[in-house]
């Protein structure tokens, strides 16, 4: 039989918003920051360090420090060459902690082979580590202790909570087992009450697995890789991946009838960005999916933001000001 436009659109999945979250976390922030310039005469601030020529790197942190600037929070940036020793980062990061004036510090991963990454993680004041990776972070959130949460992991819950999906009682996997993402995520859904299965490289029969769940959070780093037979009908699935793809035949395997737009980009740009889940097969059977980009991406952004005040209120002493947080378990 044949199908017409109109039923195609229909068995489509519905998008999980991460651009109406984010403005909305980023509206809370905005307000956030208005209160304590008015009430306390502090604006809050963010350092950010990257280090090497990274694009997709440097992408990023143009779009923190421009979301800094959109909601009134301070910023400053420092660029440093590739060469670049792990020693020096730790001076630059030892003089950022001595300032009173510096509330959050984000130094951009992944850093350049040969610098001590975790050494650098570890010398930033726990209080200002925004990204949410400090060991003493990490370690407070498992123990559902206040805690600067992992702005990614963060993100994946405000956007399940704001746009009403059920996280209790869920059967979740996570494919992904990353200390930035798989593992927080799967430990902040746990928190929610998820019932919560970890996936990764070494599962066998991965599709099995992963169509148990009800909810499916995918972080790989791998273009495509979950597929129709991954996933449950009517599931809710956030694909964290964010891959640029080169090829054009990749690209209209990828998207399929939708692919004319990605072409015009990759044309244009000499790139798509696509996630970890395979568009076109997986948007006709699950219930709902996070965009690629214009999903998750834009959550971590915010959360940044949110971290941001969050670490400037807490250092400073300041109560919390009343904000429409998402209902729950929230550590922030
Ligand atoms: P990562 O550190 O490379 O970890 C990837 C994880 O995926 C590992 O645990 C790995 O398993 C697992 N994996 C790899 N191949 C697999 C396969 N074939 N089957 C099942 N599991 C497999 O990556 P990450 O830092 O977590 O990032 C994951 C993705 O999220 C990337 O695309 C990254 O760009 C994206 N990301 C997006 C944001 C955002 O803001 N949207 C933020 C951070 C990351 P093993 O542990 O067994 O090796």
């Amino acid at each position: 039989m044949e199908t017409t436009t109109q039923e195609k659109e229909v068995r489509k999945a519905q998008k999980l918003d991460g651009a109406r979250v984010a403005d909305e976390i980023k509206r809370e922030v905005a307000a956030e920051v208005e209160r304590l310039r008015g009430e306390h005469g502090v604006t809050p601030r963010l350092a950010t360090i990257l280090v090497g020529d990274d694009a997709a790197s440097a992408v990023y942190v143009r779009n923190k420090i421009r979301t800094c600037e959109e909601l009134g929070i301070g910023s400053e940036h420092r660029s440093l060459p590739v060469e670049t020793t792990t020693a020096q980062l730790l001076e630059l990061i030892e003089s950022l902690n001595a300032r009173d004036d510096v509330d959050g510090i984000l130094v951009q991963l992944p850093l350049p082979d040969g610098v001590d990454e975790s050494a650098v993680i570890e010398a930033i004041d726990p209080e200002r580590d925004v990204d949410g990776f400090h060991p003493v972070n990490v370690g407070r959130m498992m123990q559902r202790r206040p805690a600067l949460l992992p702005c990614t992991p963060a993100g994946v819950i405000e956007l399940l909570v704001r746009e009403g999906v059920e996280i209790s009682g869920a059967r979740v996997c996570v494919v992904g087992r990353s200390n930035i993402v798989g593992r927080p995520v799967a430990e902040l859904l746990l928190q929610r009450d998820a019932t919560v299965t970890i996936s990764h490289s070494r599962t066998p029969d991965l599709p099995a697995v992963t169509r148990e769940a009800d909810i499916l959070v995918v972080a790989i780093g791998r273009a495509g890789l979950v597929r129709a037979e991954h996933v449950r009908p009517g599931a809710v699935v956030v694909d964290v991946g964010m891959n640029r793809v080169t090829d054009e035949s990749q690209v209209r395997d990828l998207f399929g009838d939708d692919a004319g737009k990605r072409l015009k980009a990759l044309n244009e740009r000499g790139y798509t960005l696509v996630g970890d889940v395979h568009p076109a097969q997986v948007e006709s059977v699950v219930g709902r999916l996070t965009p690629v980009p214009g999903g998750v991406g834009l959550l971590t952004v915010a959360m940044l933001m949110k971290n941001t005040v969050t670490a400037a209120r807490r250092r400073r002493g300041f109560e919390e000001g009343k904000r429409q947080e998402a209902k729950g378990k929230g550590q922030m």
